[in-house]
């Protein structure tokens, strides 16, 4: 068994556990709660559950963590009824058997620290939670940042199979888990066995341009899927891009599936969360691939929860990296 680092130990624990309980939850998606957040994104027991469960494995083997989740208990505790937090609780309790539903909330907010610390942890308990309420790809996306670099990522994709003719539209029984150091490359486990020596993962290094295999969000609303088939044609492919969410599309293309991942501004004025990249960034990164903004730029992790700097993403095998930012700048794609 490979010996890892306190830290990464504990974030390949935390993350394992979290994609277990998501996973029961989503077998059981009829009975699912949701609430609706102010941007008006959907926000389920499952995103509730995996915060609170990455938050106390971290604390219980690291001691105080500076934590920056998506998510929050306010809304909950503002509750009239406690179904809701009665569920999560439940939910819980399949890693935590005893855990009191205040428990729960506190652990939940775990994850309010500011990003302005020096060092910290970043967390989107359930990305892609609309992948996840139609049974797609979503990820568990953990990421410890210092000094505005991001050091160490752990990515758990409980629906996406090791084996890549398995469609992304059927739930894979087992997922995989990503995980990289900044320096160290990045690594395929079993997302139902952790303690397996892991196997490296590598961007692919030749290109066959007329089958070009690029990969967007499913939702129009997070990608202008016009632009990314603009390129395609511009760059003369014949294919069609695939669809999923969540990080997972960094790991399609840092596993070598995919040359391309793009992503592209819907014009609304969105800034992108650091809790949607920074896991996925570093796992590409370390496999070999180029990852920038729409513009070639590297993204900035060093602006609190927002990548401000940045509009869009670039994420693509070294090769065609150049000519696809090349390609934006001929086509007049612009923020
Ligand atoms: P994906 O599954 O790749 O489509 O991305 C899911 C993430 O998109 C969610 O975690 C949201 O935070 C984020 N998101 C929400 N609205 C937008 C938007 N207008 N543009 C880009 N991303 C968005
Ligand atoms: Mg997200």
């Amino acid at each position: 068994m490979r010996k890892h680092s306190p830290e990464l130990a504990s974030a390949l624990h935390a993350v394992a556990e979290a994609c277990i309980v998501t996973r029961l939850i989503q077998s059981d998606l009829d009975q699912i709660q949701q609430l609706t957040k102010n941007d008006r994104s959907p926000v389920t027991v499952a995103d509730f559950a995996a915060q609170a469960i990455v938050g106390l494995r971290l604390t219980d083997d690291l001691g105080a963590v500076a934590l920056v989740g998506e998510e929050t208990a306010t809304d909950l505790r503002a509750l009239k009824s406690d179904s809701l937090p009665r569920a999560i609780t439940r939910s819980v309790r399949h890693i935590r058997p005893k855990i009191s539903d205040q428990a729960v909330l506190d652990a939940i907010d775990l994850g309010n620290h500011s990003a302005k610390a020096t060092a910290y942890w970043t967390l989107d308990p359930v990305d892609g939670t609309k992948g996840f309420l139609r049974r797609g790809q979503y990820a568990v996306s953990l990421a410890l940042i210092e000094n505005g670099e991001v050091q160490l990522a752990v990515l758990g994709c409980p629906n996406l199979s090791s084996n890549f003719d398995r469609s992304f539209d059927d739930p894979d029984p087992i997922g995989c888990i990503y995980y990289a150091r900044l320096g160290e490359g990045a690594w395929f486990l079993p997302a139902n066995d952790i303690y397996r020596e892991p196997t490296p993962i590598n961007a692919s290094t030749e290109i066959n341009l007329d089958a070009l295999r690029v990969c967007e969000s499913v939702e129009t609303a997070h990608s202008k899927q016009s632009d990314t088939a603009r390129i395609i044609k511009y760059l003369k492919a014949t294919s069609k891009p695939f669809r999923l969410d969540s990080q997972c599309k960094y790991a399609i293309v840092g596993r070598g599936q995919a040359d391309a991942y793009l992503r592209f501004p819907t014009g609304v004025g969105y800034v992108e969360k650091i809790w949607d990249h920074a896991a996925g960034m570093l796992i590409a990164q370390e496999a070999g691939a180029v990852v920038t903004d729409m513009l070639g730029n590297p993204l900035d992790f060093s602006k609190g929860k927002t990548l401000s700097a940045n509009q869009g993403v670039v994420c693509t095998a070294p090769s065609i990296d150049s000519r696809i930012i090349e390609s934006i700048k001929s086509l007049g794609i612009r923020p």
